[in-house]
């Protein structure tokens, strides 16, 4: 059986060359890329730009994919969950964050997640599969869709999976953004658990003659780039996070001072305190050691603990102290209120409807 070619799956190269094989010229192929990305079109007939004949003559061959929105919840505070299935069958969350003069998006890079970080939420459901790059950006088209005429100001790689062990189709993704939803890289944040040579790849300037921005191994758009690191000693975080035992923190501090950062940017360094466990003076006192000497801001979040879990939310008092103390070393240091609790919207609790 002949399948049709789906538009949003193409790269604009590839989406050049599927207008050039049918003998069309190569600005329809920027129109439809227009019309896909900015103006969030669902299918080929909502492309009124293209005359009724052109897009009966499309839709023989191909169609546009979209996701599913399944579920959309709003918890208390404003937080917005979005539960979108896949075409085949497998769901992702997306979550729409408002503070202040932000629309933050946090989306999904994977189904699941291999990294087993003990104290996540989607990290017990398991691995399922990476996210193509334009499921990917589809889920900032969806949500833009859904929300007209607001539009989220910030994207951040914070929901479900680690982005970097899906780097092609994420640096893909980052693409597609920056370039045809024309978004700012400045306003787009990837967030990992530490897979160093992985950092070094993002952040390499290794992009070589002749190499198309869209191709494989490209280089990336220079995104923000935040460490959720939750530990300060390798004891700790082994424990934490298993990623740790291949990548400790020695080898993670190292990819981050070599990092490339643009002018003015920081790395984030995400800390989830749990009650006992990472939220001591002492652990206070390594971060400013660990931290020395890298462009940085560091947000500490409170664990939000979710039915069956191990681990506690530390005492008010413990958090501020431990934030007096990188704030005494002149660091910078935010306490983030975990947002959406009431709908389980919080970092690392989404789990896509599952259990
Ligand atoms: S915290 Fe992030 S990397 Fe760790 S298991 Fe959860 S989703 Fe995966």
């Amino acid at each position: 059986m002949h399948t049709k070619t789906n538009l949003k799956a193409l790269t604009p190269q590839q989406a050049a060359s599927f207008f050039h094989d049918a003998g069309l010229p190569s600005f329809r192929a920027r129109q439809l890329l227009h019309w896909m990305y900015e103006k969030y079109a669902q299918s080929i007939e909502d492309i009124t730009e293209f005359s009724q004949t052109l897009r009966k003559r499309l839709s023989e061959q191909s169609h546009i994919s979209n996701l599913t929105l399944l579920k959309r919840e709003t918890s208390e505070d404003g937080t917005e969950k979005f539960l979108f299935s896949l075409e085949d069958g497998e769901s992702i969350e997306s979550v729409l964050i408002p503070d202040k003069d932000r629309l933050t998006l946090c989306i999904s890079s994977q189904v699941g997640c291999a990294m087993g970080c003990l104290f996540c939420l989607t990290g017990t459901l398991g691995f399922k599969r990476n996210l193509k790059a334009y499921e990917i950006v589809d889920q900032c088209i969806s949500v833009s869709r859904l929300i007209a005429p607001e539009k989220p100001t910030n994207i951040v790689f914070m929901g479900m999976g680690e982005p970097l062990s899906n780097f092609d189709e994420v640096v893909d993704s980052l693409w597609r953004m920056t370039d045809l939803m024309k978004i700012s890289k400045r306003r787009i944040t990837l967030s990992t658990a530490g897979i160093v040579p992985k950092i070094l790849e993002l952040g390499s300037a290794g992009q070589s003659a002749g190499q198309t921005v869209f191709s494989a191994r490209m280089r990336a758009p220079r995104v923000n780039l935040a460490i959720s690191l939750n530990a300060t000693t390798d004891k700790v975080r082994d424990r934490l996070m298993p990623v740790n035992k291949t990548y400790p923190i020695r080898s993670l501090m190292d990819a981050c001072r070599r990092f490339p950062l643009e002018p003015r940017r920081r790395i984030t360094f995400e800390y989830v305190m749990l009650s006992g466990i990472n939220d001591s003076a002492a652990d206070a006192k390594r971060l400013i050691t660990l931290l020395r000497g890298i462009p940085c801001k560091v947000n500490l979040i409170p664990f939000n603990p979710y039915r069956g879990c191990e681990f506690g939310r530390p005492s008010d008092e413990t958090v501020l102290t431990f934030q007096k103390i990188l704030l005494d070393a002149h660091m910078t240091a935010l306490i983030r209120k975990s947002k959406g609790q009431d709908i389980l919207a919080a970092c690392g609790q989404l789990k896509a409807g599952y259990g």
